[in-house]
C-alpha cells in the first residue's frame, strides 16, 4: 500500500500556544478549569484531565452560562476565545484569568470592534452554535450573523458602510460564495477575509492531493477545521474520504482493493494519532 501524508500536519500555531499555556499554569496551580475544551479534540482533553485541568462542558450551554459552575481558582478561556461579558463576569467572580485565546480570533475581536466604533453595520459569517462564533457575536447585539446564501436574503442593512469578516476555520471555497452574494447585494462592502492561514494550508493540500483510491482525516468531530477538511476532500477534490478519530475507528475490511491512501489532520490532531494509523496501514 502507497500512503502519502499530505502535509502539513501537527497543531497550528494558536492550538501549541494554547497547549503552551495551559501546561505552564500546570507548574504552579492544580485548580484549574477549561472553560469549555481548550481545542477540540478529545485525547487532548483526557491528557489534560490526568494532569489535573477540569474542563467543564455542556451541550447547549453557552461559555457565560458555563461560568457559573466555576467559583474558584483558575479559568482558562480556550483557543476559541470569549466574549467580553465572560471576561468581566469571570473578573467579577475573583477568578484568576488565563487567556488561550488563538491571536488570529483575537484579531478578529479587533477589527470587529474597530469597525462598530466607526459607525459601521457588521457581518459575521460563522457556524451557528461555535464557540468562536459565541466570543465575537458577544461583543455586540448588533452585529448581523450569517450561516449560508439563504441568511443573506434575509439581511436588510441600510447603512453606506458595512463590513464583513468570518470565522477563522471555515471551508474557503464555500466563503468565497458567500462573499460573492454579500457584493452582488452591497456593491460598497469592506470584506475582510480571516480564514486562517493553518485552515487556508491544508484546504489547498487536500484539493490538490495527489491520486488516491481513499482519503482518510483524521480528527474530533467537534472540531471545525478538521470537518472542513473533510468537505474540500469529498466535494472540492472528489476524492472517496472517511473521517476518523483514531486507528480505533479502523478495520481491515475497510481497505480491500485500496492500494494509494492521503492522509490528513485537523490543526488540533495531535501527530501521534496520525502516526498509529500509519504504522497500523503498514500492517495490512
Ligand atoms: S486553526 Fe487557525 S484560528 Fe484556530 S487555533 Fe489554529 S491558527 Fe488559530
Amino acid at each position: 500500500m502507497i500512503i502519502n501524508r499530505i502535509e502539513p500536519q501537527g497543531y497550528c500555531q494558536g492550538v501549541t500556544n494554547a497547549l503552551r499555556i495551559i501546561n505552564e499554569a500546570l507548574k504552579s496551580n492544580n485548580n484549574i478549569y477549561s472553560l469549555g475544551s481548550i481545542i477540540h479534540n478529545d485525547h487532548v482533553i483526557n491528557d489534560l484531565k490526568e494532569k489535573g485541568v477540569t474542563t467543564i462542558e455542556e451541550k447547549g450551554k453557552s461559555r457565560l452560562e458555563l461560568l457559573d459552575k466555576i467559583n474558584s481558582g483558575t479559568v482558562v478561556f480556550s483557543a476559541h476565545g470569549v466574549s467580553p461579558l465572560v471576561y468581566e463576569k469571570a473578573k467579577n467572580k475573583g477568578l484568576n484569568i488565563i487567556d488561550a485565546t488563538c491571536p488570529m480570533v483575537h484579531l478578529v475581536h479587533k477589527k470587529m470592534n474597530e469597525h462598530l466604533s466607526l459607525g459601521f453595520d457588521c457581518i459575521y459569517i460563522g457556524a451557528k452554535g461555535h464557540p468562536e462564533c459565541e466570543g465575537v457575536l458577544g461583543i455586540s447585539d448588533k452585529i448581523h450573523f450569517i450561516s449560508n446564501i439563504d441568511d443573506i436574503k434575509l439581511l436588510n442593512i441600510n447603512n453606506d458602510k458595512i463590513y464583513v469578516t468570518n470565522q477563522t476555520t471555515l471551508s474557503i471555497y464555500d466563503i468565497l460564495d458567500l462573499f460573492n452574494e454579500l457584493k452582488n447585494k452591497y456593491p460598497n462592502i469592506k470584506i475582510d477575509d480571516k480564514i486562517c492561514n493553518a485552515t487556508t494550508i491544508r484546504q489547498k493540500a487536500l484539493a490538490n492531493q495527489p491520486k488516491c483510491d481513499l482519503c482518510i482525516i483524521v480528527g474530533d468531530k467537534k472540531s471545525s477545521n478538521s470537518l472542513k477538511l473533510f468537505k474540500v476532500s469529498t466535494l472540492i477534490a472528489k476524492v472517496n474520504t472517511i473521517f476518523v478519530d483514531n486507528v480505533n475507528s479502523l478495520n481491515k475490511d475497510m481497505f480491500n482493493g485500496i492500494n494509494v491512501v492521503n492522509i490528513s489532520s485537523g490543526a488540533s490532531t495531535p501527530s501521534i494519532l496520525v502516526d498509529e494509523i500509519i504504522e497500523y496501514l503498514k500492517t495490512l
